[in-house]
């Protein structure tokens, strides 16, 4: 798959393995987190070097000298790039999710049906994101009732 950097000028990204598997089981030690698989990467390219995350990027990103692509590695589970991320979510039961680990700050499609008007919407969207985790750490503690991640990517919209 990296090879394919080599004569187009497309982003590979590889992403840490994640929680949410829909079974709520949680990985006591990670395999093939985002150092792991950026030594992996070099025992291949060893010429393979940093570039510019352009900004709220959620990956770490590389080159190898004379691609025309780039490599993206995803921390999505050690969260260490947390401190930029910009995502908001809303899942096909309309829960508002301001991070993957959040259970969901509120129900945006039980506020509309309750007559909330643009306004209110607003005012909901606006004090959810204002008062987001720091990190994915701290979203995942806030779980409501202390519940484990359970959900499937799939009801989420990765
Ligand atoms: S804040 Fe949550 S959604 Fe954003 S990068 Fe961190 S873990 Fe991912």
């Amino acid at each position: 798959m990296v090879e394919l950097t080599k004569q187009y000028p497309v982003n590979v990204r590889f992403i840490e393995e994640m929680p949410f598997n829909g079974e709520g089981s949680h990985y006591p030690v990670l395999v093939w987190n985002h150092k792991t698989i950026l030594d992996y990467l070099k025992s291949y390219f060893p010429a393979i070097y940093k570039i510019p995350d352009p900004p709220h990027s959620t990956s770490y990103n590389y080159q190898i000298p004379g691609h025309q692509g780039t490599i993206g590695i995803i921390a999505a589970y050690t969260r260490t790039f947390c401190g930029t991320c910009n995502r908001i979510r809303i899942t096909p039961q309309g829960g508002l999710k301001t991070c993957l680990y959040d259970s969901g700050i509120f129900n945006v499609r039980d506020l509309m049906r309750a007559g909330a008007n643009d306004a209110e919407l607003e005012t909901a969207f606006v004090e959810a994101i204002g008062n987001r985790a720091k990190d994915g750490w701290e979203a995942e503690k806030n779980r409501q009732f202390g519940l484990p991640v359970s959900e499937s990517m799939s009801t989420i919209g990765g």
